[in-house]
């Protein structure tokens, strides 16, 4: 059976449903790289560019682990545009195979599956009807194979927005379970998500924020101190889109407007008492973004913000010092406003 290696980085995190689905209904078999590790992260830094950002690089240290399963395909798509309006994705993640390619060259990876993904202009269904031309797949059971697996990117998403808690998106992400059912979906715990907890909001790209590595277990951490924590994949596109309008009337990167949505909203809602944006050191859009959700949360005295920018030097210890510091200033201010 002909073998896919999907990298476990940057946009695996968003749409792994949907690729794994679509291969294994045109009768291909998928190998997922390992979850982020040192060894990973190391293989990517040695053979990347040193000014690429640091999920790029994890990326790089994926598609190796790939290539040493012996793959006979890698995918790694153009995503050049997910909406149909005029919205883009980061310029990084549309050159990602030829990085790879040219990379990795010395390494002789196998065939890159990189169709362009570019719905503001051309229907998804082309980008899916090139792979399976390459593949040798009859256009029917391509059709038939990107339904599906919109069937389940589509329960997927539902899925987030129910989650009791990142954690259990973190779960299905780490073990490449694409069990969406509602009855799957555990209710909400007692001790999560329970009341009287103080609630903090994380925002950040999603292959940021839900790898352990790049995060260093950022949602493991802050939960284990009695918070809760909400992520942006929780709530509602519409939500999204509505918040980050009232930040910047138009913006071209759809991520990065989930990101703006995201803060904007959790700043305004009064449960939550801590925003955290979280990027990577190089990260273009982040200089934008990071700076907007900076001045709105100016706004908000009432919520405490954290700015948490990491790279592959960035050493674990200083993050949770900081974590501890933050979380401590949050307890800090409820107990004066509690009177204690
Ligand atoms: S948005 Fe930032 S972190 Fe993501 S690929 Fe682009 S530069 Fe890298």
């Amino acid at each position: 059976m002909t073998t896919i290696g999907i990298p476990r980085a940057l946009l695996y995190y968003k749409y792994y449903p949907l690729w794994i689905t679509f291969f294994e209904e045109i009768g291909c078999q998928v190998v997922i790289s390992r979850n982020s590790n040192k060894r990973i992260l190391d293989d990517g830094v040695r053979n990347t560019l040193d000014e690429v950002c640091l999920p790029c690089k994890i990326f790089t240290g994926h598609t190796i682990n790939l290539i040493e399963k012996g793959v006979d395909y890698l995918f790694i798509p153009r995503m050049k545009s997910v909406e149909t309006k005029k919205s883009f994705t980061c310029p990084r993640l549309v050159g990602t195979s030829d990085v790879i390619y040219y990379s990795l060259r010395a390494l002789n990876p196998p065939t890159i599956l990189s169709p362009y993904v570019e719905t503001y202009t051309h229907p998804l269904i082309e980008a899916y009807l090139e792979v399976g031309e390459a593949l040798g797949v009859e256009k029917d059971r391509v059709e038939k194979a990107l339904a599906k697996a919109l069937e389940v990117q589509e329960k997927f998403t539902h899925f987030k927005k129910k989650a009791p808690s990142p954690h259990q998106i973190m779960k299905k992400l780490s073990t490449v379970n694409r069990e969406f059912a509602p009855a799957n979906i555990p209710p909400h715990i007692e001790d999560e998500g329970s009341d009287g907890k103080i609630k903090i909001a994380l925002v950040g790209h999603s292959y940021v924020i839900y790898d352990p590595l790049i995060s260093m277990n950022l949602i493991d951490k802050l939960t284990s101190m009695g918070i809760e924590v909400l992520t942006g994949e929780m709530l509602p596109e519409e939500l999204l889109m509505q918040n980050y309008q009232e930040i910047l009337k138009q913006m071209h990167w759809t991520y990065e407007k989930e990101i703006l949505g995201a803060a904007n909203y959790y700043l305004k809602d009064d449960q939550i008492r801590g925003l955290i944006y979280m990027s990577t050191f190089a990260c273009g859009p982040a200089s934008l973004v990071g700076e907007a959700i900076l001045r709105q949360a100016r706004k908000h005295q009432d919520k405490s913000f954290l700015a948490l920018v990491v790279d592959e030097h960035t050493g674990e210890a200083g993050v949770m010092t900081r974590i501890e510091a933050f979380v401590d200033m949050i307890k800090r201010k409820e107990g004066a406003a509690h009177g204690n």
